[in-house]
């Protein structure tokens, strides 16, 4: 089942579609993640380049995950809002970030990675499954790790 993926940033001047149903949805609560949410944690939903569509430009962020992979980071330069990132080890997948939605309810996290760097107060959904780091090879692989 394909499904109508829809955002954008705050401002208007980036958006974005996909067709694609999300290879993988899941919440992760590394440092970097968090950092760049403004809460605890960043949702990305996993979708193959080809069915990702960006009008508007955005600015990029690089950094080395605890992979060694680069995960690049595009959020919109002038409100600042987080759209997708991509990850040099995971060739061909755009993680969406779920907070650019129009509808985030379109989706739904499937597992939780890097839960051992969740604040104390943070809420883990523990009724799906919960890594403490980023599993090897796992679901979680596909998401962008670090
Ligand atoms: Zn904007
Ligand atoms: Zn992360």
């Amino acid at each position: 089942m394909t499904k109508n993926l829809a955002g954008g940033c705050l401002c208007g001047a980036v958006r974005y579609s996909a067709q694609a149903e999300p290879m993988m949805v899941g919440n992760c609560y590394c440092t970097d993640c968090r950092k760049a949410s403004g809460t605890s944690h960043g949702t990305h939903a996993a979708i193959p380049d080809s069915a990702f569509s960006l009008a508007g430009e955005t600015k990029a962020f690089e950094r080395a995950a605890d992979s060694g992979n680069i995960v690049i980071r595009a959020f919109c330069p002038t409100c600042g809002c987080a759209i997708f990132s991509r990850n040099t080890g995971i060739p061909g997948m755009t993680f969406i970030r779920v907070s650019s939605l129009d509808d985030p309810d379109q989706v739904e996290p499937q597992i939780t990675v890097y839960a051992s760097r969740a604040p104390a107060w943070a809420p883990l959904d523990r009724s799906k499954p919960v890594f403490d780091l980023m599993p090897e090879g796992g679901p979680g692989a596909v998401l962008a790790d670090g």
